[in-house]
């Protein structure tokens, strides 16, 4: 799969070799270099975003009816399905997730861009009551160039997600990957260009975020950023954001509540809990990460989620029956050992995982085994920060009220579960927690139709939803006389 041969990027419709530093993107499950790129320079930025407002201006793009963008992007979808084993197999590389989830997100990213399709179809313009001799109306207009910055741990499905509202809402789009995780984004760029999406409409630009990223925010000609990463990250730039004028979604950082209560089915909510933490082995802003457990049922509860931990597969993503694969990089498994060994200082008992596993493939990449710490309250440093790995922090609660109380006790609020039969329980408990996605009787499960976000420290704004595309466009009220 390797070629020495430097990967070309995207600036506004040109393939060519980025201006900036030569770098290689490793498979997470051997350290193996399977691309070698250069990541684009400051000049490379501002060249990508006049061409891209050039071509918003003259291409046509932003003029096309709605019925003829939603074409090019139902074939964006069937190209991608078409390509879709291919694609999956490159992103199982690039992130190292495992082919099963890698599937599935390429699937997510098809059928978001078949999703917005339909929606631009549909949207409707709206006529407001008149309250003097004229006609009102409320229209929306694309806002030009606007930028999507994406994190490293759901490629594709994350590009998808802001390329094709944006697109839709016919803006040109500058598109900065993670540094780590280029190729997805490059192959959605190709996939837009053989659909029929005018060149120079996407663009491509690998980099290190506090360089190319930052140019990019701050450039005069970018209308709009939809930034998903880290809140450290996203707090930088809705400051920039706010010198500019610029609007700006931010969808961030979490540290999820699960609870589990004690008339809840026991089996159902075992596997729930080992999928909504260990599933893209931790790396998921989603993650549930902290669990709460009915003191009644703790230590069964505890033993059974362990064993299911432990029997957890982990190790080569290529394989069908893999459960979980590595983490992203070395260093950012350092990261998460140090979280361990600091839960542990801080009274913290390992229950099960906590080290690195061997053999079967593993020894070279940078694998973690399933972990679960008890002891530690809620405001323990593990159970408060995100570690965005795989590792659990168990605690039992007494009262519904306590529940709450620690459930809320954060500054992150992007999701939650609950776990009972008991639907009176089960709708309170959704209620009260704070957070922009609660999950009853599952979890980690998603809809493009269902608006994402999170309060707090975990966002601003709504991703998905038919009204996710109006994010992409400015509103004007038009008054007619009579
Ligand atoms: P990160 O904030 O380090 O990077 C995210 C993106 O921002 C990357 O493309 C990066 O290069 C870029 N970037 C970094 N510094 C920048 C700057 N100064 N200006 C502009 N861009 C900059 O995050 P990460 O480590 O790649 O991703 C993990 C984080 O993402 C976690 O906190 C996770 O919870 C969050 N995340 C959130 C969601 C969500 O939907 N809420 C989804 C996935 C990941």
């Amino acid at each position: 799969m390797f070629s020495s041969e430097l990967l070309p990027v995207n600036i506004a419709g040109q393939w060519r070799l980025g201006g900036g530093d030569a770098y290689e993107s490793l498979y997470p499950a051997t350290g193996e270099p399977i691309a070698r790129l250069n990541a684009v320079s400051v000049a490379d930025v501002d060249e990508a975003i006049e061409r891209a407002h050039h071509a918003f201006m003259t291409s046509g793009w932003a003029q096309k009816l709605p019925h003829e963008r939603a074409a090019v992007l139902h074939r964006v979808a069937h190209l991608i399905r078409e390509q879709g084993e291919t694609l999956a197999q490159k992103q199982r590389l690039d992130n190292g997730k495992p082919i099963n989830e890698t599937r599935a997100l390429v699937a997510s990213a098809a059928g978001t861009f078949q999703f917005f399709a339909a929606a631009l179809e549909t949207l409707e313009e709206t006529i407001t009551p008149s309250r003097g001799p004229f006609v009102t109306m409320s229209v929306h207009e694309p806002m030009g160039v606007v930028a999507a910055i994406t994190p490293w741990n759901s490629p594709i499905a994350s590009e998808a997600q802001k390329l094709a509202p944006a697109l839709a809402a016919g803006n040109a789009v500058v598109v900065k990957p993670a540094e780590v995780t280029p190729l997805m984004a490059l192959e959605l760029a190709r996939i837009c260009e053989e659909a029929g999406v005018p060149k120079g409409i996407v663009s491509v630009l690998p980099g290190k975020g506090s360089v190319i990223g930052d140019a990019i925010t701050k450039h005069p000609l970018v209308k709009r950023v939809s930034f998903t990463g880290g809140t450290t990250t996203g707090k930088h730039i809705a400051h920039i954001a706010a010198d500019k004028m610029m609007p700006v979604s931010l969808e961030l950082g979490g540290k999820s509540p699960t609870m589990v209560l004690e008339d809840a089915d026991l089996d159902h909510a075992v596997s729930g809990v080992l999928y909504g933490i260990f599933s893209s082995s931790g790396e998921s802003c989603i993650a549930g990460s902290r669990l709460f457990v009915a003191r009644s049922i703790y230590d069964e509860f505890l033993t059974r989620l362990a064993e299911g931990a432990n029997a957890l597969r982990v190790g080569d993503p290529a394989s069908e029956q893999t459960q979980m694969g590595p983490l992203i990089t070395a260093k950012h498994r350092e990261g998460i050992e140090r979280y361990v060994e600091l839960g542990v200082s801080e009274g913290g008992r390992i229950r099960t995982g906590g080290v690195r596993p061997h053999g079967n493939g593993r020894d070279k990449g940078y694998f973690y085994t399933p972990t679960i710490l008890e002891g530690l309250t809620n405001n323990a440093r593990i159970s408060q920060e995100e570690i965005f790995g795989p590792v659990l922090v168990a605690m039992p609660f007494d009262n519904e009220e306590e529940l709450i109380a620690q459930a809320n006790d954060s500054v992150y609020a992007l999701a939650a579960g609950v776990w009972s039969r008991d639907f009176k329980r089960a709708w309170k408990l959704g209620r009260a927690v704070q957070a922009g996605t609660v999950w009853v009787n599952t979890y980690k499960q998603f809809s493009v139709s269902t608006p994402f976000g999170g309060w707090r420290d975990s966002g601003l704004g709504r991703e998905k939803g038919r009204e996710g595309i109006f994010q992409y466009m400015e509103q004007k009220s038009m008054y007619w006389g009579t």
